[in-house]
């Protein structure tokens, strides 16, 4: 498969990354332990370069995190006062709940950043071999609420297509993100929508379901994969519902998908009047839209059940009444 991003092999089918996500960041025999270093330490008490293993090659966080410091530090963005914290949030490649700290291989690591320049970025993902992509931050990316301007951070080098590995009872799925685009979750936040999901599940509310607001696509997937008969997935942004069609490709085998159709190409950035995107067969049928979700049911069959995964704090009043047609709606 190649990345829609970069156009190289970034993105692999769930069952290949999830046969090897085990090996994928555990320490081999001759892995120096981590250092461990103190992340509230300022630049000049910090060690100085910390050497890559010997026998895999792979590095430390802390070694690429340190690496990255000083080629901010070279250009004037950050100083010797300045701690490894405030490099940014590292993301690894495949975000997988790990209870040891990972050893990292090539372009595994994207940067998210404050205050980074373009020439910097390109600096640190040319002379830093685990760094895959640095991103600017400027708040949480998306669609807020319908008519209001989409907020993007900025790709400044490198690719942000990275994936999490979602868990639930009924398995595993992996998800694909253009990272720069699509909101950051992390696994303890993801987690309690889970476990509500697991529940209707359990309850069997969810053979219909509508995931109104879905990003790239985690709790209509994990629906189908629960065995739900019938999945309608709506975004409004652009990049969630690209994200939405190469998640049902990378998870094709693991949700038996026969085939997959694209009836309609979506056109604007952030979808109004809902636009039929993408149409899976298989034992779950998997429907994409791309549009507001207030029009979703212009077009979609209401379902017994309908998610709605909203921004922390958003309104979602309208949102509840535009889809009073489903049967039970639920804000996770
Ligand atoms: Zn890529
Ligand atoms: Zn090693």
């Amino acid at each position: 498969m190649k990345c829609p991003a970069c156009e190289n092999a970034c993105v692999r089918p769930a069952v290949e990354v999830l046969a090897g996500i085990e090996q994928r960041y555990m320490a081999c025999r001759d892995c120096a332990p981590e250092p461990n270093l103190d992340k509230a330490l300022k630049l000049v008490s910090l060690p100085g370069k910390i050497e890559r293993c010997q026998l895999c090659g792979r590095a430390t966080l802390d070694a690429v995190m340190l690496d990255a410091l000083r080629v901010l530090r070279d250009f004037g963005l950050r100083d010797d006062l300045d701690t490894l914290r405030s490099v940014g949030t590292p993301l690894i490649d495949v975000g997988y709940p790990l209870a040891y700290s990972p050893r990292l291989g090539r372009k595994s690591l994207i940067i998210l950043g404050e205050g980074l320049t373009k020439e910097a970025a390109e600096a640190m993902q040319m002379l830093i071999p685990e760094i895959k992509g640095v991103i600017l931050s400027k708040g949480v990316p998306g669609v807020y609420r319908s008519g209001a301007k989409p907020l993007e951070n900025v790709l400044l080098a490198g690719c942000d297509m990275r994936a999490d590995i979602c868990q639930s009872l009924f398995g595993e799925l992996v998800i694909y993100k253009s990272q720069s685009k699509i909101h950051i979750e992390f696994s303890r936040q993801s987690a309690p929508k889970m476990r509500i999901l697991e529940q209707l599940c359990l309850q069997g509310k969810a053979s219909e379901v509508v995931d109104g607001l879905t990003g790239p696509g985690t709790l209509g997937l994990m629906c189908a994969l629960a065995g739900s008969k019938h999945v309608v997935l709506n975004d409004a942004w652009l990049p969630a519902v690209q994200n939405v069609l190469l998640n049902l490709e990378a998870n094709r085998s693991l949700l038996g998908i026969v085939d997959i159709e694209y009836p309609e190409r979506p056109t604007k950035m952030v979808g109004k009047e809902p636009v039929l995107v993408g149409r899976a067969r298989g034992p779950c049928a998997i429907e994409v839209y791309h549009g507001d979700l207030t029009r979703l049911f212009e077009r979609a069959e209401p379902a017994g059940l309908c998610l709605i995964d909203h921004f922390p704090g958003q309104e979602t009043k309208i949102l509840e009444k535009a889809c009073s047609c489903c049967n039970e709606v639920i804000i996770v």
